[in-house]
C-alpha cells in the first residue's frame, strides 16, 4: 500500500498502486477536510519483482503527451487511449483524438520451443494500426522483433525487448 498525504490537511490516507498503470491519475478527496487532490501513479509505487514486464513499448513525445514506457506482461496487452474505467490494461495516457480506446493488442506467449512471442494485432480500431508503415489487416498478426515501429493515431511507439536478455 502506497500512502499519500493531504496537501490542505495532512491527514494520510492509502492506496493500492498495484491496481493502477504507471502514469495514471488518482483523484482522492481527504476523509479529513474534504479537499479532493490528485496523485500520478509513479513506477515505484507498482512492484515490478511480483510480474516482471517482458517487453516495453516506448511511446514517443508529441504535442498530445509526453514521453512514457509501457510495460508488456504475459497474456494480452491491450493498447488504446486511457479513459476512466477504460478496458485497456496497457493504456497510453495522451489526448491524442485518433487513438481508440481499446487501439491494438499484443499477445506475449512462448512457442512450442517456449520461446516468448510478441504478437501485434489491430484491435480492431478506427484508424488502423501500421507496423512500420505497414497498416495490418484485420487478419494479420505481426510476430514483433526488437525495435520494431508501431504507429497507432498520430503515436508513434518502439517495442524493445528487456536489454539484459540481448546477450
Ligand atoms: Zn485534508
Amino acid at each position: 500500500m502506497k500512502r499519500v498525504a493531504c496537501p490542505k490537511c495532512g491527514a494520510y490516507l492509502t492506496f493500492d498502486g498495484n491496481k493502477y498503470p504507471v502514469g495514471r491519475i488518482l483523484v482522492f478527496e481527504c476523509a479529513a477536510c474534504k479537499k479532493s487532490f490528485k496523485v500520478r501513479v509513479k513506477p515505484s509505487d507498482t512492484p515490478t519483482e511480483a510480474k516482471p514486464a517482458l517487453a516495453y513499448l516506448s511511446v514517443i513525445e508529441n504535442s498530445f503527451h509526453n514521453q512514457q514506457v509501457i510495460p508488456l506482461y504475459m497474456g494480452e496487452n491491450i493498447i488504446g487511449r486511457y479513459v476512466k474505467g477504460t478496458p485497456a490494461n496497457a493504456p497510453i495516457v495522451t489526448t491524442d483524438p485518433s487513438i481508440d480506446t481499446t487501439h491494438c493488442i499484443i499477445t506475449v506467449k512462448r512457442n512450442k520451443k517456449q520461446e516468448l512471442c510478441f504478437i501485434l494485432r489491430d484491435a480492431p480500431s478506427n484508424t488502423g494500426t501500421f507496423y512500420h508503415d505497414t497498416i495490418l489487416k484485420d487478419a494479420d498478426r505481426i510476430n514483433l522483433e526488437d525495435d520494431a515501429i508501431i504507429t497507432i493515431g498520430a503515436t508513434s511507439m518502439i517495442f524493445s525487448l528487456p536489454k539484459e536478455k540481448e546477450e
